[in-house]
């Protein structure tokens, strides 16, 4: 008998293999490809008939594991089709390698085996009405959205409504962004069930993913906390999905296979007809939206936990106040954080720029430092006593000969994290800081240092927006941010959107502990839409607000964005074909053909950068339309282009 067997590799269409074996659609095998063997699954229909003319080889074996579910293969075709990916791409997300599917003794689940505990968190009267409200029609699929403020609870509240759902013998998934610094957040989840949940990212070691996939598959595992792939684990019984911190960026992945993990996690709860849970202090324009179209339902907790009340926002006008030299914290700010320290406060210097400076320049020879490989300015990191660039990882020595005269003479201009922390080292010697950054903070340290702030062994910190992740500090009562200015440059269409939710989840580490909390913006811009949008107690107004915005200007979610982007080595040639692109596409694409421009970073990693964007109905027609167009067109060798649907990123 003839079989369709998709292979996680680039094509897009299953391959026919012969078998006299007994095999249903799901079920994973081993085929030879090529010159090796292949994990694949058994992916359509039979074939009833087949005219084709090559040799069909054989199914080497079936896998002793669960088949795929249906629904798991028809998310994955519908995936692949939304993304525009290979529909063997997707397979390739759920099989990981090609030997994850492994016998596994049973001994070796038994960390993660279920007692659950009798609970003693008693919920407030407001927990209980929104966990009410959640499980409503928990039965199948629907979207509820749970919007409470910084620190009011919301993680007690699907804890509770993901332990019936365990009770009733199902999985769960709950997808966290920042998952390498999960430390805090599986305690409090063992603290309540009583039991370790499977974490998953991509960090954790080949073994382990393993063991926590056929956990899934085999239904030995119950809950598993995972970054955005964790969506594509095989699960056999999945009951619950919660998306917490649904609004926050890094759910989009932006390299390789490009897709949105919240709006899949949504999908895939569609398909797997369960119900899912997004959780979130401001949703999303797109959440929001589609709450206030009554296709999401909606609860609401808007007290903090115990009490305790928001931050306070003051303004510190730098026009009033002169700053010195290479300095950027005011006298004004210094006197307000003396007062906090005294009081055993914990302090938080928050600036989104990790190193020392941004921009490095020798004032003898003018020679500006910036990557060989892209566009843009080499960051100074002072720690590794290196110039780094953010984008490709291109590393150089700072010393350089320039001139006849000697050494260079290099001037620093704008602070990164690392320059604020000598700054505050000289004003506060005595106090205990450190950089909390995406360089400081490691798998290694991290535990450490997390322990260290909540126990305030730690008086100051320096963090980039790392910090604003979903942390409890029960002693960070004081923020200050260096240059609010910086946040309201760039040209992003969801810059706006973007700020409110950083200084939203900023903030909210503040006074958690029921003691007042202050967050001060230093800036030379009084007028600012942005800091009054930001300190709005109800974000909702400035989401009402947004939302008339991008309906005027036609722009999503409204309507679909998809960004291509075509990259060549030779600038002149890449020019050309772009044109060339455009004129092929357009007409025969479904939306209006954008571009094409060059990209903002207009060489990353050698390659130059053209974008263009597809603008369309909300259809999956322009999806269709623009995949038939572009499979047409060949790109001389060297050019490639990337395809990716609802951008978030427009570098
Ligand atoms: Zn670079
Ligand atoms: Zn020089």
């Amino acid at each position: 008998m003839k079989f369709p067997i998709l292979i996680p590799n680039i094509f897009d269409h299953a391959f026919t293999y012969d078998s006299d074996l007994k095999l249903k659609i799901g079920d994973y095998v081993i085929v030879p490809f090529g010159k090796s063997e292949l994990t694949g699954v058994v992916w359509d229909e039979f074939e009833k008939k087949t005219n084709k003319k090559f040799v069909i080889k054989k199914i080497s074996r079936k896998l002793d594991v669960p088949s795929l579910k249906k629904n798991t293969i028809k998310f994955l075709n519908w995936f692949s089709e939304y993304n525009m990916i290979p529909k063997g791409m997707a397979l390739k997300l759920l099989l990981l390698s090609n030997n994850v599917i492994r016998k596994m003794s049973n001994e070796i689940y038994e960390n993660f085996k279920i007692y659950i505990k009798k609970n003693k968190i008693e919920l407030s009267k407001d927990q209980k009405s929104c966990l009410k409200k959640m499980n409503i029609s928990n039965q199948k699929f629907r979207v509820h959205v749970l919007q409470g403020t910084t620190g009011s609870g919301k993680t007690m509240v699907y804890f509770e409504a993901l332990k019936e759902i365990i009770n009733k013998g199902f999985q769960g998934l709950i997808l966290l962004p920042e998952i390498g610094l999960t430390g805090q957040f599986q305690n409090k989840f063992i603290e309540f069930f009583g039991f370790k949940p499977a974490v998953w990212h991509s960090g954790i070691s080949k073994k382990n993913k393993e063991v926590i996939w056929s956990g899934f598959a085999n239904d030995k595992i119950k809950v598993v906390i995972g970054a955005r792939s964790s969506l594509f684990l095989p699960f056999k019984k999945l009951g619950l999905i919660i998306v917490d911190e649904e609004h926050d960026q890094s759910y989009k992945q932006d390299e390789g296979v490009t897709y949105n993990a919240r709006d899949m996690a949504i999908s895939r709860a569609s398909f797997e007809n369960i119900p899912i849970n997004l959780i979130t202090a401001v949703p999303s324009i797109e959440t929001y939206e589609n709450i206030r179209k009554g296709k999401y339902s909606k609860s609401r907790l808007d007290q903090r936990y115990l009490n305790a009340s928001l931050p306070k926002y003051e303004i510190v006008n730098l026009n009033n106040t002169k700053l010195d030299v290479q300095s950027w914290i005011s006298k004004e700010i210094i006197e307000k954080v003396k007062s906090h320290l005294e009081k055993k406060n914990q302090v938080l210097f928050f600036l989104n720029r990790r190193g020392f400076s941004p921009h490095v320049l020798c004032k003898k020879c003018f020679t500006s430092y910036s990557c060989p490989n892209c566009s843009i300015n080499l960051v100074y990191h002072k720690n590794k006593q290196n110039l780094l660039c953010h984008y490709c990882g291109y590393k150089t020595l700072l010393k350089r000969d320039c001139s006849k005269e000697g050494e260079c003479d290099f001037i620093f201009s704008g602070p990164g994290v690392e320059r604020i922390f000598e700054e505050v080292k000289k004003i506060f010697p005595t106090k205990k800081s450190i950089i909390f950054s995406s360089d400081t903070m490691n798998k290694k340290n991290s535990v450490d240092f997390l322990k260290k702030i909540t126990n305030n062994e730690i008086q100051i910190i320096i963090g980039t927006q790392l910090i604003s992740k979903g942390f409890h500090f029960p002693n960070l009562n004081c923020i200050v941010v260096i240059d609010i200015d910086l946040s309201s440059q760039g040209h992003d269409l969801r810059g706006a959107e973007k700020n409110l939710q950083l200084y939203h989840q900023l903030s909210g580490r503040a006074g958690r502990a029921g003691k007042p909390a202050t967050v001060y913006f230093q800036t030379y811009n009084l007028d600012t839409k942005m800091i009054a949008d930001i300190t709005n107690k109800d974000p909702d107004i400035f989401l009402d607000k947004e939302l008339q915005i991008r309906r005027k200007n036609n722009l999503p979610p409204f309507q679909r964005f998809i960004a291509l982007i075509i990259t060549g080595s030779n600038e002149k040639e890449l020019e050309k074909e772009s044109y060339k692109f455009k004129s092929f596409i357009e007409g025969a694409v479904e939306g209006r053909v954008l571009g094409p421009v060059n990209a903002p970073i207009f060489r990353l990693k050698r390659k130059f950068r053209v974008r263009f964007l597809i603008r369309g109905r909300k259809s999956l027609k322009v999806q269709n339309s623009l995949a038939k167009t572009i499979e047409k067109f060949k790109f001389p060798t060297g050019m490639k282009l990337t395809v990716d649907v609802d951008p978030i990123n427009f570098n």
